[in-house]
């Protein structure tokens, strides 16, 4: 059966109003709160004449009246569109363009470094009341007050409605609208559900509401009646005193964000005996970290691999499987999983390919752009259709998948194929190297040759020269790295992916 999400809540509201639902900083809100909230934002939506089909975009950073707005949205039915605060003021354009909002919720750090000149067109409101964001928000929200109906429009949403237009990173270009619906929302709900998410769940995220990895995270957690706890940024040491304050039970985190944990001084003293469903997606995570994850936390550890596009969705629970730490585990229920070589056939069991995958909830298409949503399409012999991940990958002998690179991260060097990934497997065996990327630069006599960037462990560490003759003598031929540099830090997206273009970018404009 589906069901939408604001009729959940509502229905949270009505059995337990005194309930916590969202907790940020010194903010509480109960599921009286959050339910009144939201209809508040819903009036004023609909005041405005906004209806199913339209779009109203967010652009913020994570408060407590951004996850009202969400919601009011999504109670009036209209599609909510999380812009990242991070992305170039050029991006920023470009996606409102696309998806053609009239309203844009907005905050004073984004006004600071997105002027945006509200007219007829477009309306901006000011999530935190900052004059030069645009409307105050409580000012707007009072426009929907003494409306006859004190609650908004009845609206049920059919469940091909579009509930999140979500743009993805622009590695590659423009961001693309992925457009998702109410169904593929209700399977993040009804997943949430086997997981142990209720009531009596206290869930932690730490990662910006815009993301996807938020969301499935966020969303569930207050459909099904708990308490969500939001942090504006992560910070390790904050994070565990949360944890422990708030009794946190759920938690879903990014690689990096277990990286700091690890590391932290105050992990051994923090009681984290609660907190036993502890998930991890969006960027891979090394076989060593899981296995000192596991080792220092017990519980549960699910890792997933899948993206916003939905298709293509695995999971790996690490706490059964210790001996398959080096894979992405087994494609989810109801996950059918293929591998496709460049020409688009299908290869068979066991062969490297692009992993293309079809699942209960797949978007239907990127937001106008019906090219682009081509060319992510993979049909199979009987003509369903699958989408392509772009990630590279193959199945063990137990159905276990075994993910490498993105396609486009690969290096190819004077005619052959080299994945970055099985250089910095070996890289990072080196006692002194804490974290590595490779990436393809361009060569005159290759075409294109692998460098490597490595943050160092604290104490004595050897040179960029010596580590790159220990690396070379370790690895095949093609797969030497022409160059090694020390770095502080891998650049990082706001939920800790490597970018590589950065790395790529910088290794030019360093080159002489
Ligand atoms: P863009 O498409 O704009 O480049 P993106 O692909 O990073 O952005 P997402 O949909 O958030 O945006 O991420 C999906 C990708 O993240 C996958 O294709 C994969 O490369 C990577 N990924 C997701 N989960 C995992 C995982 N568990 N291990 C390794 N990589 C993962
Ligand atoms: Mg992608």
């Amino acid at each position: 059966p589906f069901g939408s999400l604001p009729e959940l809540i509502e229905r949270q509201a009505a059995h337990r109003p005194g309930h916590t639902a969202l907790v940020l900083e010194d903010r509480r809100l109960d599921y009286a709160a959050l339910h009144a909230g939201m209809d508040r934002v819903a009036r004023s939506l609909q005041r405005d004449g906004m209806q199913p089909g339209d779009v109203v975009a967010i652009c913020a950073g994570t408060s407590v009246e951004y996850v009202l707005a969400y919601l009011g949205a999504l109670r009036a039915g209209v599609a909510v569109a999380p812009l990242a605060p991070s992305a170039t003021a050029e991006h920023l354009s470009a996606m409102l363009d696309n998806c053609g909002a009239r309203l844009v919720l907005r905050d004073r750090e984004v006004a600071a470094q997105w002027p945006l000149h509200a007219g007829a067109a477009l309306r901006c409101v000011a999530l935190d009341d900052a004059a030069e964001a645009g409307e105050p928000w409580s000012q707007w929200l009072a426009q929907g007050d003494g409306a006859p109906a004190t609650t908004p429009a009845p609206i049920t949403p059919e469940p091909d409605w579009p509930f999140n237009v979500i743009y993805s990173s622009g590695t590659t270009g423009v961001p693309k609208g992925i457009v998702q619906s109410w169904a593929m929302r209700w399977a993040h709900v009804r997943r949430a559900v086997t997981n142990g998410y209720g009531p009596d769940a206290v869930s932690l995220c730490a990662t910006p509401l815009y993301s996807n990895t938020t969301l499935v995270a966020a969303l569930p957690t207050l459909a099904l009646g708990g308490t969500l706890v939001l942090m504006r940024k992560f910070d390790a040491t904050r994070y565990l005193a949360l944890a422990q304050q708030h009794g946190a039970t759920h938690t879903m985190l990014v690689p990096v964000q277990y990286q700091r944990l690890m590391a932290c001084s105050d992990f051994d003293r923090t009681d984290l005996s609660r907190l036993q469903h502890k998930f991890c997606t969006s960027a891979p995570f090394s076989a060593a970290l899981k296995a000192e994850v596991l080792r220092r936390w017990p519980g549960r550890l699910i890792e997933y691999y899948g993206m916003t596009e939905g298709g293509v969705r695995c999971e790996l629970h690490c706490h059964d499987f210790p001996h398959k730490l080096h894979t992405v585990g087994r494609p989810g229920e109801g996950a059918d999983i293929r591998f496709i070589d460049e020409q688009g056939r299908e290869l068979p069991a066991g062969e490297q390919g692009e992993i293309v995958g079809r699942s209960a909830g797949m978007m239907s298409g990127y937001y106008r752009l019906p090219d682009k949503t081509r060319e992510a399409e993979w049909f199979d012999a009987e003509g369903r259709r699958y989408i392509r991940s772009g990630d590279v990958g193959r199945l063990d002998a137990d159905g276990f998948i075994v993910l490498g690179d993105r396609k486009k991260d690969m290096i190819i060097t004077g005619g052959f194929n080299v994945y970055p990934s099985d250089i910095e497997a070996v890289l990072c065996q080196h006692p002194q190297v804490a974290e590595c990327a490779v990436v393809g630069v361009p060569s005159e006599q290759w075409g294109e040759t692998p460098v490597a960037y490595v943050v160092g462990r604290s104490g004595s560490q050897p040179t960029a020269e010596e580590l790159r003759e220990w690396l070379n003598t370790r690895v095949g031929k093609t797969q030497r790295v022409a160059d090694l540099r020390l770095v502080e830090r891998l650049p990082r997206s706001e939920i800790g992916k490597v970018l590589k273009r950065t790395l790529r970018e910088q290794y030019l404009q360093a080159a002489p």
